[in-house]
């Protein structure tokens, strides 16, 4: 028994990404077990290990848990904290080799595509030289794969539309 997930303006697909997983776990703040399990990163003060999306979705989880699901470390300045809120609190967060990054674009959070690897985002030259302010060479951004040792992160801008992306390695 399944039921679709709920969406999250922020993270599209979070069953595609991955950060939402088929599981018979039973969600630790609404107690049912409804087939999906979030398997992103949570930072709680107290050990928490199995929350559903739908009390991601509702904020219950990050309050019942005073949870956080990813980070916004590095948001510019234009960026409302109702966003910063939704996108903490009631968003799926993602796993990355290192500490991971939200970006920004449009004055709004933008919306996490999934991992990336070279050919995703070679015909994308301003992600490339995203990329490359931040420090990649080209030579590296080659080795880019889904799951690999150095991999992409994409997000679209909900707004223009536009690519963003960046990079860690394990
Ligand atoms: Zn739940
Ligand atoms: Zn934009």
């Amino acid at each position: 028994m399944q039921s679709a997930p709920p969406s999250f303006r922020y993270h599209l697909d979070p069953i595609l990404t991955g950060s939402v997983v088929n599981s018979s776990d039973e969600c630790e703040r609404c107690g049912q077990a409804r087939g999906l399990i979030y398997s992103g990163p949570i930072y709680a003060v107290d050990e928490v290990e199995f929350i559903c999306p739908w009390c991601i979705a509702d904020g219950s989880a990050a309050r019942e848990f005073s949870a956080e699901f990813t980070t916004v470390d590095g948001a510019p300045s234009d960026i409302p904290r109702a966003v910063l809120d939704e996108v903490l609190h009631r968003t799926p967060g993602f796993a990355g080799w290192q500490q991971e990054r939200w970006l920004f674009h449009c004055s709004d959070a933008t919306a996490y595509l999934g991992r990336v690897g070279y050919g995703d985002i070679a015909d994308l030259p301003s992600v490339i030289q995203a990329l490359a302010v931040d420090g990649w060479d080209s030579g590296s951004l080659q080795h880019l794969s889904v799951d690999g040792d150095l991999t992409g992160y994409l997000f679209r801008c909900r707004h223009c539309e536009a690519k963003l992306a960046y990079a860690d390695a394990s």
